[in-house]
């Protein structure tokens, strides 16, 4: 079970906003962004970098995975993701909690709207429960898996 303090998340959301200023999303108009906290409490922001090509667009949640795991971070504590929506949360879309879950299922996930200390937390299990993940993956996927990653 992971822990995290109230004072822990309500930083991880200011951040998260401070983020939105920078999603890139000329064609949804919706700016998503968020704040990743990682176990050794290094945090990276992601938010949501659209495309022309609209299937190329990434979402804010991968765009934070993907920068923590290519600067060589893989044990996550929490996620805080928040758009600007005053009284809705903004939760995360399918794609994305299939890529939080490939990293554990004890994730926290933050979930906040723009304008106030209110949030919903979650692990990342809750919202995807009966996931499937790398514990699933053969012996034999696993092998090749190790002899292609390093
Ligand atoms: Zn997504």
């Amino acid at each position: 079970m992971m822990m995290i303090t109230k004072e822990e998340i309500l930083n991880l959301i200011q951040i998260a906003r401070n983020s939105l200023v920078y999603s890139y999303c000329p064609y949804s108009h919706f700016p998503v962004a968020c704040a990743l906290l990682c176990h050794d409490d290094t945090i990276y922001t992601g938010c949501n970098v659209e495309n022309a090509a609209y299937f190329g667009s990434i979402c804010a949640e991968r765009t934070a995975i993907v920068k923590a795991v290519s600067s060589g971070h893989r044990k996550f504590r929490a996620i805080a993701i928040t758009s600007n929506l005053m009284n809705d949360i903004c939760a995360p879309c399918g794609n994305c909690r299939q890529f939080m879950v490939e990293f554990g299922k004890d994730l926290i996930v933050i979930l906040a709207n723009h304008n106030n200390d209110e949030y919903k937390q979650y692990t990342i299990n809750d919202l995807l429960p009966h996931s499937f993940g790398p514990e699933n993956l053969t012996d034999y996927y696993k092998l090749i898996a190790k002899s292609s990653s390093s």
